[in-house]
């Protein structure tokens, strides 16, 4: 299947800042373990969704990894009963992106009584995904329309993004007419992007640097237009001219309006900071020579038994007493909750257990107004917020 340039995946990015298409082609793709191990969680749920055509990996899952699946299966076998229903499946998105050829593959779409199901595995845990205006889901989506519109009328559609690690389901429904709406502004965006790949130089104007687009650009380390954000910060004019008298309490410069400023600024320029150390550190360890840094070598890391059955017997042979060869700690409430799940104990065992769990209070943290997360004061009462599970 040919890798589009304007992928599902990144259209928060390229709709965002149409010159990140070009810019970030001559960056190359990196696999991580955590990508690794998301595609073979994928590869697992296709499988037990429908095992005649996707086949059974070679690799088995952890066994928490394979709870996490299990329970996408029975969400994805729940929402989509009595539909008709495609697992893994390619669809063309050219229509929306204006690149030729290009393909989306959906991890799971299914027609249920009128309504277009878009369901998502997502088996990231870092960052929380949203459905709502999910971009990557609506052009799924259009690009699903078409062929499920054939074998009955679809009157809504829906879109779900399953992300078990944090806990995380949430869904979106919006009408055929919305999602028309999103494809035009999508394809004009699109349309600027493919023109920007033709042109050389790129005019700056071509990238438009914001916190969620920026953050997992491949370009950010390199990126002229982040490069000259982070410039005009560290630019800002002083609050106080020189000569001039400090007041005790500097109000204006920690005035309301001058600490939103500064962290909408923070959370631009955080991830280009780290993407600058990360490509400072791997230039280095290349033996690339960064004029006014070094690489030095940081603590090592904590004793452990190179043989753990080689140990056991040497303490033995010391004639320490068991008490001292072996350290015992009680389970944890989260692997209780694993055994209960398994049928090892029952669910009266467990509410009993749970009379003595306890938990440290959730502290605050500041994120942009926009976050789903209720507001929280600190003059709240704790039954006035309800903390978010793990
Ligand atoms: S780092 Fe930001 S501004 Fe630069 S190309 Fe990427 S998305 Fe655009």
């Amino acid at each position: 299947m040919a890798h589009a340039l304007l992928s599902p995946s990144s259209a928060h990015r390229w709709m965002s800042c149409p010159g990140s298409v070009s810019l970030s082609r001559l960056f190359p793709d990196e696999s991580s373990s955590y990508a690794e191990e998301g595609i073979l969680a994928h590869a697992w749920a296709a499988h037990f969704l429908d095992p005649q055509n996707q086949p059974q990996p070679a690799e088995a899952l952890s066994s928490d990894n394979l709870t996490f699946v299990q329970d996408y299966v029975l969400f994805v076998e729940r929402e989509t009963a009595g539909g008709v229903r495609r697992i893994e499946y390619p669809v063309s998105v050219s229509e929306v992106t204006g690149e030729a050829n290009a393909k989306g593959t959906i991890d799971c779409a299914a027609l249920v009584n009128g309504t277009l199901k878009i369901i998502d595995l997502k088996f990231g845990k870092g960052v929380k995904v949203d459905a709502e205006h999910n971009t990557q889901l609506m052009i799924y989506a259009a690009g699903a329309l078409p062929l499920f519109d054939v074998i009955d009328e679809v009157r809504a559609i829906e879109l779900t993004i399953f992300q078990p690690r944090i806990n995380n389901i949430c869904s979106w429904k919006l009408t055929p007419a919305e999602l028309e709406d999103f494809v035009n502004k999508a394809r004009a965006r699109a349309s600027i992007a493919i023109n920007y790949l033709r042109a050389d130089p790129l005019p700056l104007a071509a990238l438009e640097p914001s916190a969620d687009a920026c953050r997992f650009c491949k370009a950010k380390a390199a990126c002229p237009a982040l490069q000259q954000k982070a410039a005009e910060a560290c630019d800002f004019r002083p609050v106080l001219d020189k000569g001039q008298d400090i007041p005790i309490v500097p109000e204006e410069a920690l005035s309301s309006e001058q600490l939103s400023l500064n962290l909408q600024l923070a959370d631009l320029l955080e991830p280009w900071i780290a993407a600058v150390r990360e490509a400072a550190y791997d230039q280095m360890m290349e033996g690339v020579q960064v004029e006014g840094f070094k690489l030095v070598l940081g603590r090592p890391g904590n004793r452990q038994w190179t043989s753990n059955a080689e140990a056991e017997a040497m303490l033995k042979s010391f004639k320490l007493k068991e008490d001292e060869r072996y350290t015992y700690k009680v389970i944890t409430p989260t692997a209780l909750e694993k055994l209960m799940k398994a049928g090892r104990i029952g669910e009266r065992q467990w509410k009993r257990a749970e009379t003595i769990i306890t938990r440290s209070e959730p502290t605050p943290t500041v994120v942009p107004a926009a976050d789903k997360r209720p507001a929280w004061s600190p003059t709240a009462t704790a039954s006035d917020f309800t903390p978010i599970s793990n």
